[in-house]
């Protein structure tokens, strides 16, 4: 299984994941245009995308999904309550292309298990990914960004998972003293808000099991957050914990904003 985030942040968010030649994207939130010119850097063929399925109706999410859909004929997967909020964003599909889903779901031969997060969108989800090829190791990948805390179910779902893509939102004390109007800067620490630097530092702590590859921290803000800082809270919270010593060969990165990061392959062993 072989992953990597195209766009991430507030101007956009694009995770690709695949399996082998086949793959599907996790939202599309920048321009179509765009979407493809980042799978070509990673030598990506646009032919190996079999679907995109939305986490949420937010525009950063899915600004890209209808234009691209069309482009490449291929399905939006939502479920039946997000479908009502990005079925006019999305613009004129085919029947076939309008796929409702439940919770779980499998595309590009790989298992999609839907989790809800926490935030100020009609429904919101992070996703568990798993492959489950018989004669093979078992490889999951949990993502989750948009959330204004962490949930019970991003507990469940992210413990243990060999590589992980989660939110990095903010810097706290960046956004308190930043210049966002005060209403926004609520928003966004609320509860239905975005993650903080040190609560997705503590939960990984929580999640980052022995066998976990990689984690790649995502959707950082421009203006309240840096690389920098979001490394820092997380290196920090791992320093001295028990996980770091039995994992010493994990990998933490920050998703670029507007480019991809390198193709992530999971090792099976
Ligand atoms: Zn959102
Ligand atoms: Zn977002």
């Amino acid at each position: 299984m072989h992953f990597a985030t195209l766009a991430s942040g507030s101007s956009g968010n694009a995770i690709l994941v695949g399996e082998g030649e086949r793959g599907f994207l996790v939202d599309c939130g920048i321009s179509a245009k765009r979407l493809v010119g980042n799978l070509a850097i990673l030598n990506v063929p646009p032919e190996q995308i079999e679907g995109i399925i939305v986490t949420h109706e937010h525009i950063d999410h899915i600004k890209g999904i209808g234009v691209l859909a069309r482009k490449l004929k291929i399905p939006i997967l939502a479920t039946a309550g997000l479908w009502e909020e990005i079925r006019q964003a999305a613009g004129p599909l085919k029947d076939e292309q309008k796929i409702i889903i439940p919770a779980e779901v499998s595309l590009a031969g790989l298992d999609i298990k839907l989790f809800p997060t926490s935030h100020d969108s009609r429904e919101s989800y992070g996703l568990k990914i798993t492959r489950q090829t018989a004669g093979h190791k078992r490889l999951s990948l949990g993502i989750a960004t948009d959330s204004g805390t962490v949930t019970q179910a991003m507990h469940e779902h992210l413990r243990g998972c060999d590589a992980l893509v989660v939110e990095a939102n903010h810097d706290e004390e960046k956004l308190w003293q930043g210049r966002y109007p005060w209403p926004l800067k609520r928003r966004i620490a609320g509860i239905y808000g975005h993650l903080e630097n040190g609560q997705i530092a503590e939960g990984l702590l929580s999640w980052i099991g022995e066998n976990t590859q990689r984690v790649v921290l995502a959707h950082l803000s421009e203006e309240n957050n840096t690389p920098e800082a979001a490394l820092t809270a997380v290196l920090r919270a791992l320093r001295g914990s028990r996980i770091a010593k039995e994992n010493p060969e994990l990998r933490l990165r920050v998703a670029p904003r507007h480019t991809p990061h390198e193709l992530i392959y999971l090792r099976e062993e």
